[in-house]
């Protein structure tokens, strides 16, 4: 049995559906990528999520729907006076804007409660955080978990990182860019999408970004680029593989999430490299075929 431990927040998601009429469902980056990689996992897979919710009904219910999920989300920390962040997505033709409330959210207090963590980190073969994970925790905490997950690699576990950079949730972007490197250096895979990696280090290339990721010290590296070719760079080699192309893309919310989850989960079950890239690229391609993050099994054509 194989398993996976995601780091990180998931939000209240509201979209407008017309009129005064919204429509509430929930997501945030590093749950996105566990529900894709529950969905192409094997069935003794264990799948968990570390984050922190308020003890208010909203918190109730997400993590009822993660666990909906087939997602292990057993020893939530409870934060009495926090309620989970939120965010609205609001159309203005095919413009989509975001407004967000997380700046209390209880999520930013998943490392404050160490026991439930740090028993799931040592469980598991592969950890799964982001760059959002990070920009979101009080710094002293950003401190503790990178730590807590150098022990874990010490002790032979795996990190994943996708950079998910978001300039807006940092104060300071020199920091920014120092606690990524930092994190990516740390991780044996690294997942980031080129159009940040541009904005943030001014990379001309998916190349290039593979290859700065790669001097930091991550082993494995795959840039995704939207329709443009998927570049996996790993024991030197670089390897472009092209995306099949898509059609009536509606939505392409969670395709980076999406991506990632399906391709940790394929390799955990010991897929080739070309099989797992190509099915993470087929898992994202469904998905920006739907509206909204969370899709299910049966829209992915898994069932
Ligand atoms: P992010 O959501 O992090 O910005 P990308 O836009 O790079 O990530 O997309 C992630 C993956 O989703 C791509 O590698 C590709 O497989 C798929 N994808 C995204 N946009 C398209 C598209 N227009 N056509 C086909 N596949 C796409």
């Amino acid at each position: 049995m194989t398993s996976l431990l995601g780091i990180g927040e998931c939000m209240i998601e509201l979209s407008s559906a017309g009129d005064d009429l919204w429509r509430q469902r929930f997501s945030g980056d590093v749950f996105n990528a566990l529900w894709y990689a529950r969905a192409h996992s094997a069935d003794d897979a264990d799948v968990a999520f570390h984050t922190a919710v308020g003890a208010d009904p909203m918190s109730d219910q997400m993590l009822a729907f993660i666990r909906s999920g087939g997602i292990r989300c057993a020893e939530t920390p409870r934060i009495a006076d926090r309620r989970p962040g939120l965010y609205t997505i609001q159309l203005n033709g095919a413009e989509r804007s975001f407004t967000y409330w997380r700046d209390t959210s209880a999520a930013q207090m998943m490392v404050r409660h160490p026991g439930p963590l740090w028993r799931d980190v040592a469980g598991a073969d592969v950890v799964y955080f982001s760059g959002i994970t990070l920009a979101i925790l009080p710094p002293d905490d950003l401190e503790t978990l990178l730590a807590g997950l150098v022990e874990h690699k010490k002790h032979g576990g795996l990190l994943a990182f996708d950079p998910n950079i978001r300039p807006h949730l940092w104060a300071d972007k020199d920091r920014m860019l120092d606690v990524i490197s930092r994190a990516a250096g740390l991780s044996d895979l690294v997942l980031p999408s080129f159009d940040d990696e541009k904005t943030a280090f001014g990379d001309r290339t998916p190349q290039d970004s593979a290859k700065r990721y790669a001097d930091l010290g991550a082993g494995h590296v795959v840039v995704k680029n939207g329709p443009a070719d998927t570049i996996h760079l790993q024991d030197g080699q670089l390897t472009a593989f092209p995306v099949a192309p898509v059609s009536d893309i509606i939505d392409t919310t969670a395709a980076g999430d999406s991506f990632n989850g399906a391709y940790i989960a394929c390799l955990l079950r010991g897929l080739p490299t070309e099989d797992a890239i190509s099915a993470a690229q087929r898992c994202a391609g469904q998905v920006i075929r739907h509206k909204g993050a969370i899709i299910s099994r049966n829209d992915l054509g898994l069932v």
